[in-house]
């Protein structure tokens, strides 16, 4: 053990502190930190279209997420955010195929190597990939109604999900966010 995921990660979490979990677990693409002010924007009604520019302007991607959570800590909403973009960072998804990729990517640095042989990796593997669970997890990508979660927990026990972490977040009933874990994981993005 390095050191307690529940107070980083858990009810009491910091939302700045949860990015630099993320980042330094090199799982917070610009993808997802740009889904992230994209969601925290949303909620308070802002647009989102102008994030890239932003970004630029700040030197970053990352930069402007850390700036964000700064400047609105009182929103209590970011850690559930962060939560459903990056599911639990200690116990990451991703699907085989991906996984295997980035094993072999020797372009990714050894230091990051290091710190993902040390995560539990969940292998999404690929026979849970039928076409209902696919065309179900495309849908919510590109529509945003999560409505369906549970369908799509369905189609993933007939196509012989067991994997309980994975379940649970299609029958909860939580919030979720475009860029959720879930979704992501299973179209192999990041
Ligand atoms: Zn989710």
């Amino acid at each position: 053990m390095y050191f307690s995921p529940d107070a980083w990660w858990g009810a009491e979490a910091k939302p700045s502190e949860m990015l630099l979990i993320v980042r330094q677990f090199a799982l917070a693409s610009e993808r997802k930190l740009k889904l992230f002010v994209a969601a925290c924007r949303e909620q308070i009604g802002q647009s989102v279209v102008e994030i890239d520019d932003l970004a630029r302007r700040m030197g970053g991607m990352l930069t402007l997420a850390r700036a964000w959570t700064d400047a609105h800590s009182e929103a209590n909403s970011q850690p559930a955010i962060l939560r459903d973009l990056f599911g639990d960072p200690w116990h990451p998804v991703i699907r085989a195929d991906v996984y295997r990729q980035r094993q072999e990517d020797r372009q990714l640095d050894p230091r990051i190597q290091r710190v993902w042989r040390r995560l539990d990796w969940h292998i999404f593997p690929l026979d849970w990939l039928s076409d209902p669970v696919v065309g179900i997890a495309r849908s919510i990508d590109e529509d945003g109604d999560f409505s369906i979660l549970p369908i799509l927990g369905d189609a993933l026990q007939d196509a012989g999900c067991n994997d309980e972490m994975i379940l649970r977040h299609c029958r909860q009933g939580q919030h979720h966010y475009r860029g959720c874990w879930l979704i992501d994981g299973i179209l192999g993005l990041s």
